[in-house]
């Protein structure tokens, strides 16, 4: 019935939805050619340990300069994952990573490298592998590494996905659950996912805004998830009250704007030294 209604059908498009489509198809061939063309660029967060007193690990985060213009991650990983286009955006945002914090990492063990991954590259069946070789290459063990997944992953988990986030763990790599609590699954769920870490996401940290407040949410996820053995880390924190509140609840690492922004390779110097100076300030409170 569509196609008898022919060229005309377009002319029920809103001249807005068009524009859209316009937009979408443009930017769909535009991310095809942006690994080839070198535009996908990786910038890291540091995470730091307050008990430590030192950055703990870094977040690498995709960045897509698209001819000048930055396009956020909200809107081309998403685009990515509906085109196929995530296996090689994906990989080329894992090897940089790698290649860029090999030293850094082998500096001291106990530092690692956070990396998103999205259910679409869990469907792989050689994703696991693909990694572990990755990191072989570049010098980086696996035990430093973090795959980052959100809850949406294990929404309709198939035996493959259990299979490669098992293979990253039997060889020592971490799964931290991303955007902890903006999912579907309860606290009660958490007990049967194979993770390490979770992370609370932003939302609920920037409920805390003196200090002072009760969020009977916060203190039970953290407990949860300590009681089931797993590493807790907090996403967004932007002020030191934000950093105080999540530290006296155990919270065992931290990362937000309070600490640093993410930034390319090339500023990794100043990234770590700013997060660390915000760390040493936060003691002396
Ligand atoms: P995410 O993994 O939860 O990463 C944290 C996001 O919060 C980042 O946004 C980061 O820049 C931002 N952020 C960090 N500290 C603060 C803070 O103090 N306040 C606020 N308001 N925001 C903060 P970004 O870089 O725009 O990335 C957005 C999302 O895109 C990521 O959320 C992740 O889900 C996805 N993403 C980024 N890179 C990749 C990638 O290589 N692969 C996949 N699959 N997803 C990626
Ligand atoms: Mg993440
Ligand atoms: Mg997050
Ligand atoms: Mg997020």
């Amino acid at each position: 019935a569509a196609k008898a209604a022919g060229k005309n059908r377009f002319l029920r498009f809103h001249p807005d939805m068009m524009q859209a489509l316009v937009q979408r198809t443009h930017m769909e061939s535009g991310l095809q050619l942006a690994v080839p063309r070198g535009e996908i660029t990786v910038d890291f967060q540091p995470i730091v340990s307050h008990r430590m007193g030192q950055v703990v690990q870094l977040e690498a985060l995709a960045r897509w300069d698209r001819g000048g213009e930055r396009v956020p991650p909200s809107i081309f990983i998403p685009l990515a994952e509906r085109t196929g286009l995530i296996g090689e955006i994906g990989a080329e945002v894992m090897a940089t990573g790698m290649v860029q914090l090999a030293r850094w990492l082998s500096e001291d063990p106990s530092r690692s490298l956070a990396v998103n991954v999205s259910g679409v590259q869990l469907q792989e069946p050689d994703f696991a592998e693909g990694v572990l070789k990755l990191a072989e290459a570049s010098g980086v063990a696996p035990y430093q590494l973090v795959v980052e997944v959100t809850e949406s992953v294990f929404f309709d988990a198939d035996c493959s996905l259990i299979q490669q986030l098992s293979a990253l763990r039997d060889a020592g790599a971490r799964v931290a659950l991303d955007d902890f609590g903006t999912g579907y699954s309860s606290l009660g769920r958490l007990q049967d996912l194979p993770v390490d870490t979770v992370k609370i996401d932003k939302t609920f940290v920037s409920m805390v805004r003196t200090g002072n407040e009760r969020l009977p949410i916060l203190s039970s996820m953290i407990n949860m998830a300590h009681s089931l053995g797993l590493t807790v880390t907090a996403e967004g924190i932007e002020t030191a009250a934000q950093a105080d509140y999540l530290t006296a609840l155990e919270c065992d690492s931290l990362q937000g704007y309070l600490f640093s922004l993410p930034e390319p390779g090339d500023r990794l110097g100043q990234a770590l030294s700013h997060a660390e100076e915000a760390l040493h300030a936060l003691k002396g409170r």
